[in-house]
């Protein structure tokens, strides 16, 4: 194992480059080929609080990384119009209250709430929710006794600044960035591994080992290697996009917004010189021009441009490491981007690749490791946006309607019918979206469950009324003593370009 190409230089192309460079410490010469006149898909701003751990691992520092990429901070996303018209909630990155006794503590809250004792909404026990709302942001506490320990945050930023941030920093620690189109992908006569990629000027770039970072198109994996794949578009029948920045507004919210429509959802992502703005429709339900009309009708700043058309469908390829490749980034997958995990799924395919690292082109045990965890973690996460879709009350559209009807995957069949029993979730072990993820949807969509867990009646109401008004005044405090998020920026991390 001497030579790994990269092909794409993409979001997950540079994120990829920027941890592999290690490689070069071993000897190992790292490349990265891509194409300025194929150009990238130029979205994805927008991510969740495991992006920390990428940042940590290439110690980043957070307000350079900030400035350099027009970035916000981003406590959540809020949804509107899922259940009903009209409604809304939030799905906060922090914690709600905290468990008693073993009993979880939005059945406490539901408990409280269902016998009428005025305890407010479940995320005011959030604080992370508490300062979405007021637009307030600060770091968190590392004193774990202390409320605000409890904030958790990802960010907003420019896809194109990210990726630039990144390349420099690869760049500058030994990856060799080679521009140009590849025509043709050369296989080793006998094993039908991947030799090299061939430009279309006729450069040759061979490797022992293949990154496919191409995004939609996979073109080692799907291509070359012919990995077929499982389309998801049963459940997520989502299959294009159109994307449009707008003049920023203020407050500067520190969380996405998914706007549910008549056949999809839109998108508001703010960042600190500009909104990042997308529409994400089933074409199957709705028209583009429709789709466009929409877009544009729901914008809160003028339009700095024409909406760009993508086309994409859910689904994952079969595997997503074959022979001496794996695909990182849309040439794996896509689970469409309502709870924005597509790059998270990148860093989590870069995380394992390095665990996994083989030491010859044909490792089948890593392979076959590797192709475990990632077939899992994508099949997790589609459950959870799946839920999105189909615990929803709405019946106003055929869109809605075939959402709310179709027979979900067993797998969230079960999460259901935990929830309607007794109001309880149990995400399997590792899974990327916890307790506090399921209960912020399945509180935000659902009905109240059937009943409450047991283990309540060991709890007396009147001691745990007195709890849930205290830790709500103690979240209100906290959040009261925030800065404002606009602020926070302008203090620690405003980028040159902002404004
Ligand atoms: C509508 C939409 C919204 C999204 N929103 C989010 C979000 O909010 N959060 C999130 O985490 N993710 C989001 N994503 C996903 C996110 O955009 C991608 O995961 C991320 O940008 C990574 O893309 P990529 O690098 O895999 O592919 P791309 O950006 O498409 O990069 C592919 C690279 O391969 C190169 N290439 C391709 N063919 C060749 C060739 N023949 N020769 C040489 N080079 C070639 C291209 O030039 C490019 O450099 C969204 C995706 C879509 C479609």
């Amino acid at each position: 194992m001497k030579r790994v190409v990269i092909v794409g230089g993409g979001t997950a192309g540079w994120m990829t480059a920027a941890v592999l460079a290690r490689l070069t410490d071993a000897g190992i010469s790292v490349t990265l080929v891509e194409s300025e006149e194929i150009g990238t898909v130029g979205v994805g701003e927008a991510t969740i609080p495991s992006l920390h751990d990428y940042n940590q691992r290439l110690g980043i520092d957070e307000d350079a990384f900030v400035r350099a990429t027009g970035a916000t901070f981003k406590l959540g996303i809020e949804f509107v119009d899922w259940r009903r018209i009209g409604e809304r909630y939030l799905h906060p990155f922090g914690t709600f209250g905290r468990d008693v006794q073993g009993v979880k503590f939005h059945q406490l809250w539901a408990r409280a709430d269902r016998d009428g004792d005025g305890v407010g909404a479940l995320e005011d026990y959030c604080l992370t929710a508490v300062a979405a709302r007021q637009a307030r942001f600060t770091r968190p506490s590392r004193d774990p006794a202390a409320v605000l320990s409890s904030l958790r945050y990802a960010f907003h930023f420019d896809a194109g600044l990210y990726a630039a941030f990144l390349r420099d920093r690869a760049t500058g620690e030994g990856v060799t960035r080679i521009e140009g189109r590849i025509g043709t992908v050369e296989l080793a006569p006998e094993r039908g591994d991947i030799a090299a990629v061939v430009l279309a000027d006729g450069r040759r770039i061979a490797g022992d080992f293949f990154v496919d970072c191409s995004g939609f198109r996979s073109l080692l994996l799907g291509e070359a290697l012919g990995v077929p794949f499982v389309s998801w578009q049963h459940w997520l029948p989502c299959d294009r996009a159109l994307a449009v920045p707008s003049a920023s507004t203020t407050p500067l919210l520190p969380y996405t917004r998914a706007t549910a429509e008549s056949a999809g959802w839109r998108w508001r992502i703010p960042l600190q010189h500009r909104v990042g703005n997308g529409h994400v429709y089933a074409s199957a339900f709705v028209d583009d021009q429709q789709a466009a009309d929409a877009l544009l009708g729901g914008l809160d700043g003028a339009a700095l441009g024409e909406p760009r058309a993508l086309r994409f469908t859910a689904g994952v390829r079969e595997r997503l490491w074959e022979r001496n490749c794996v695909a990182i980034g849309l040439a794996g997958g896509f689970l469409e981007p309502l709870e924005s995990t597509s790059i998270h799924l990148i860093q989590s395919g870069i995380a394992r690749l390095m665990s996994l690292f083989p030491g010859e082109a044909h490792a089948t045990v890593e392979r076959d490791t590797y192709n475990r965890l990632l077939g899992t973690e994508y099949r997790q996460i589609r459950d959870f946006i799946i839920l999105h879709y189909h615990a929803t009350a709405r019946d106003d559209s055929p869109f809605w309607q075939h959402c709310r009807t179709m027979t979900p995957p067993d797998t969230l069949a079960e999460k259901l019918a935990l929830w309607r029993e007794r109001g309880r979730v149990l995400p399997e072990p590792g899974e990327l979206f916890t307790d506090d993820s399921w209960v912020a949807v399945m509180a935000g969509q659902e009905a109240p469950p059937r009943a409450l867990d047991p283990l309540l009646d060991a709890l007396p109401a009147e001691e745990a009324g007195r709890f849930l008004r205290h830790l709500r005044g103690v979240i209100a405090q906290t959040a009261a003593a925030m800065p404002d998020h606009a602020a926070f920026i302008a203090r620690h991390c405003a980028s040159a370009s902002r404004g």
